[in-house]
């Protein structure tokens, strides 16, 4: 199975934002005023060339998301936080064009969570069907979604993605999970904690998986050290999706790609797992 990661524009956050300090609301105000800034992180858009038809995992961030109406004027603060750079030919219609991937192929987009630098490139799939979990649409829709810091104003109008709610069983550690392909081979399983319903990804390839993680964190490094971010939603949701993790992938070889981690690539590329001393 070919995998491409591709790179959808760059995000640079607060360290707090990556690495969060303190409990509750405080946490979320030290990440939002915090001075120092991470390097430029990749976002990253996975496209998988299944036999079943194309899947794209998470969609980017759009050309125009540094404008100052981007965000909505209540949301200063996450503007100041989080700075993107993307020109309009590296979103993900454009860069997937360049590969000789058409987008209109595309079978299946799974969204790990609906922040604005995974959904922001709904557009360029017109002829896919759309999933996304239960719990993070019922977050994120409406005007609770709004109110919750989603930009759920820029999707495209009727945009009605199908609702993962895991009810094919447990799976290891996970609660639940739900089977995409009729090979069984590309597998949903809820990773709450960054967001209410944030899903994960996960694909057999021989004895490997390789698990497509959106944020559940933001690095590696910050899976195995225990980080949990300074903007999520449940600190202990969070840890204990680490937990989960960590301990499938002490009995799968798994192959860990976080959206936003610089190392992710080249693991994918060398099929690189998670090491346990
Ligand atoms: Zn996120």
């Amino acid at each position: 199975m070919k995998i491409h990661a591709i790179e959808a524009g760059r995000v640079r956050v607060t360290k707090r934002w990556i690495a969060g300090e303190g409990k509750g609301f405080r946490r979320l105000l030290n990440a939002l005023f915090d001075k120092t800034m991470t390097d430029w992180l990749p976002i990253y858009v996975w496209v998988i060339e299944h036999p079943e038809g194309k899947i794209v995992i998470d969609t980017g961030i759009p050309h125009d998301a540094n404008k100052s109406r981007y965000f909505p004027p209540f949301m200063p603060l996450v503007q100041r936080a989080a700075h993107f750079d993307i020109s309009e030919e590296e979103e993900i219609g454009p860069k997937m064009r360049a590969l000789g991937l058409d987008p209109k192929d595309v079978r299946w987009v799974i969204l790990t969570h609906l922040h604005q630098d995974h959904d922001g490139g709904l557009h360029h799939f017109p002829c896919a069907e759309f999933l996304v979990s239960q719990d993070e649409w019922d977050f994120a829709s409406g005007l609770k979604g709004r109110l919750n810091g989603y930009l759920n104003q820029r999707w495209p109008r009727g945009f009605a993605p199908t609702r993962v709610n895991f009810g094919d069983g447990p799976l290891g550690p996970f609660p639940g999970h739900t089977k995409l392909t009729c090979a069984g081979d590309v597998t949903l399983i809820p990773t709450p904690g960054h967001a209410p319903g944030h899903l994960s990804v996960l694909v057999k390839e021989g004895d490997a998986t390789i698990m497509f993680a959106g944020d559940t964190s933001y690095t590696e490094n910050n899976l195995i050290g225990m980080i949990a971010d300074g903007v999520g939603t449940d600190i202990d949701a969070e840890l204990e999706t680490h937990r989960k993790i960590l301990a499938y992938a002490y009995k799968h070889p798994t192959v860990y790609l976080p959206s936003h981690d610089p190392e992710a690539s080249k693991r994918l590329a060398g099929r690189i797992a998670l090491q346990f001393e």
